[in-house]
């Protein structure tokens, strides 16, 4: 990785986080998501600054941050893909927040991994705003029912709500439907806003934005 290669990265970065702070007061936190991305680029990151990074699947996550842990110990990892209940143990172990908790079955599995390994993992709920079938997440309707349970039966820490808008909609109303929800429910985390629409999301109340491709170039 040639010195251009990290100044651009930095630089993306600053440019970033100077729109976030022009969009909101205060500005939401800057997840890196690194999924796909090469060493040179996650090392150019960190030389830049940057300590809170996304992951979508756990044994690439493994793979890019287990032996950076000791060398960053303010590093925030947070899982933003699916999980299946028996990666749940290796999750706990790895992460720092799970974003993505969506059903009643997984709630048990990482309330069971979570009292194992003595370490408490808050999580935020990822709600299916578009109602699409394919895509993970509690539908809105079931949003009530799935929080009483992680954090009533399995007394998991409940922190927020995340999404994934429709590719083909506007975001927008998928970010305020997200925020009416967070509110009604009294939970402080949004999780919204992706390379195209972090701006968005921002002015929406995100407090979380998971940004891939406009930090650390097209995967
Ligand atoms: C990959 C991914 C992102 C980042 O996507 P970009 O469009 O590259 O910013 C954000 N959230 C989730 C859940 C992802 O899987």
């Amino acid at each position: 990785m040639t010195d251009t290669v990290s100044l651009t990265l930095a630089k993306r970065r600053s440019e970033i986080l100077a729109e976030l702070a022009d969009a909101a007061t205060p500005p939401p936190v800057l997840v890196a998501v690194s999924k796909t991305q090469p060493d040179e680029k996650i090392e150019a990151m960190l030389a830049a600054g940057q300590r809170v990074f996304g992951e979508n699947r756990v044994q690439e996550a493994q793979a890019h941050w287990t032996g950076r842990r000791a060398q960053f110990p303010d590093l925030e990892l947070r899982l933003i893909g699916p999980l299946q209940t028996n990666k749940a143990e290796d999750a706990v172990a790895l992460f720092d927040v799970i974003e993505t908790l969506d059903r009643e079955k997984l709630a048990r599995a990482l309330a069971k991994a979570m009292e194992k390994a003595g370490r408490n993992v808050p999580v935020f709920i990822q709600v299916n705003t578009g109602e699409e079938p394919q895509k993970a997440g509690v539908l809105p309707d079931g949003l009530a029912g799935l929080l009483a349970f992680a954090a009533g039966d399995c007394g998991l820490d409940v922190q927020g709500l995340m999404c994934i808008p429709p590719v083909d909609e506007p975001a927008g109303p998928h970010f305020a439907l997200l925020a009416k929800l967070a509110k009604r429910h009294g939970l402080a985390g949004l999780s919204m806003g992706m390379s195209s629409d972090y701006a968005l999301a921002a002015q929406f109340g995100a407090t979380h934005v998971r940004i891939g491709s406009a930090l650390f170039g097209a995967r």
